[in-house]
């Protein structure tokens, strides 16, 4: 089984990755589900029809009695509603600053799950079990948040996981579309940190199919890039932001393409096709070739550019324009200097603009799936 320890200041956590992640429960977890007075799961419902029988299993045996709270699939969950519903729940269930929750589901129930635990009688424990190969990105680090009606992640905070554990079998019911979400942060954690890396991935055959066996080491490699940014600067005032790298346009085609459209992970894809269009442009030097081979792996492995061709650039604009991390009305960017090597920077419209036509002529006639 891979672990990691991520350390952050005076705290820490493992990362636990494997095909019987859960049999940690009764053995190194024993400890902390002891100390908690009352635990509770919170879970995506479509995950807890796949898989909820697993983890109970696995935590029959450390004898406990645990309550769960089912949730509604994905993003829905992360509304200003559902986290109500989950704190009624928790006090109804007589949970107290000793009690501790596991997050049961992918990026959303984790989120969710982890701004439940910040905020319940001023922040209490809880363990991620991470269920979609994105969450090795939305897992670890500490980010929490609900979405309000005016925007995503718009309510949050940092708080810690006391673990977090991966159980590989889980993956085998992603569909395609979360495949190709989490393979897309998989790649933005190699482009941000490493070129051999990225230069495995983008010539690996099976990466829209991945093995189990394989994603256990490739995504302990991701965590470790996040863990380790994560360790350097963990509220995001410098080097946090290169995990932003494909963002600030992703999110726009994300809001622009109303939610739901494409997965996050695919609009990532796009904006990172972007910054390296915008940063052939700029200091260093990423070479056309880098990019078009990018862009060319994104088609053959089925995501897709049409969002840049059925919107206008002003659309995508008003969002860049909005994004929590834009300062002073400039726009931020994380581009590279080369494969590996991120810094940020302000950019102007017109170079964004420029930007967008390059995009659209690159990737003009894809094949429509
Ligand atoms: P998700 O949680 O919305 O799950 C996607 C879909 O997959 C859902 O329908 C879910 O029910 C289903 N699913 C989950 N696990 C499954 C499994 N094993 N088999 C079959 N279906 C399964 O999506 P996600 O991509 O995991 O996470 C996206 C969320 O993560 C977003 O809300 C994003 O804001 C957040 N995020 C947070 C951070 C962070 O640092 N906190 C980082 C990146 C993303
Ligand atoms: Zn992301």
């Amino acid at each position: 089984m891979g672990k990691l320890t991520v350390e952050i200041k005076d705290y820490e956590y493992d990362v636990h990755i494997g095909e019987d992640a859960y049999s940690l429960f009764a053995t190194a977890y024993a400890p902390l589900l002891d100390s908690a007075d009352r635990i509770g799961i919170i879970v995506d419902e479509n995950v807890a029809g796949l898989h909820l029988s697993l983890l109970q299993d696995a935590l029959r045996k450390t004898g406990r009695d645990i309550v769960v709270k089912t949730v509604p699939a994905g993003e829905s969950c992360k509304s200003p509603a559902v986290y109500i519903e989950c704190q009624s729940f928790l006090l109804q269930h007589h949970f107290t600053r000793n009690s501790l929750l596991i997050a049961f589901g992918g990026g959303a129930c984790g989120d969710l799950t982890g701004f439940v635990a910040a905020t319940f009688m001023r922040g209490i424990r809880y363990i991620q079990c991470p269920t979609t190969i994105l969450a090795h990105d939305s897992a670890v680090g500490g980010k929490t948040a609900i979405n309000m009606p005016e925007g995503k992640n718009m309510v949050g905070s940092f708080h810690q996981p006391s673990g977090v554990l991966f159980q590989t079998g889980l993956f085998e019911t992603l569909p395609a579309r979360e495949i190709r979400s989490g393979m897309a942060e998989l790649l933005k954690h190699a482009f941000i940190s490493d070129k051999d890396w990225t230069d495995a991935l983008l010539s690996n055959p099976t990466f829209s199919k991945p093995s189990v066996g394989w994603l256990a080491t490739e995504l302990l490699k991701g965590i470790e890039v996040k863990a380790h940014i994560v360790a350097e600067d963990e509220f995001e005032h410098s080097t946090r932001k290169f995990l932003n790298f494909g963002h600030t346009f992703g999110h726009a085609v994300e809001a622009v393409c109303g939610f739901g459209g494409l997965s996050h992970g695919e609009c990532v894809m796009i904006g990172m096709a972007y910054s390296l269009i915008l940063s052939e442009g700029q200091e260093g030097s990423i070479d056309q070739d880098v990019t078009e081979r990018f862009i060319r792996f994104a088609l053959d492995n089925g995501y897709t550019f049409r969002p840049v061709h059925e919107h206008t650039f002003e659309e995508f604009l008003s969002y860049m324009e909005k994004d929590k991390k834009a300062s002073f009305g400039k726009l931020n960017f994380v581009l590279l200097k080369e494969v590996g090597k991120p810094y940020v920077t302000e950019l102007s419209k017109e170079q964004c603009e420029h930007a967008f036509d390059i995009i659209r002529e690159r990737t003009e006639g894809e094949p429509s799936r």
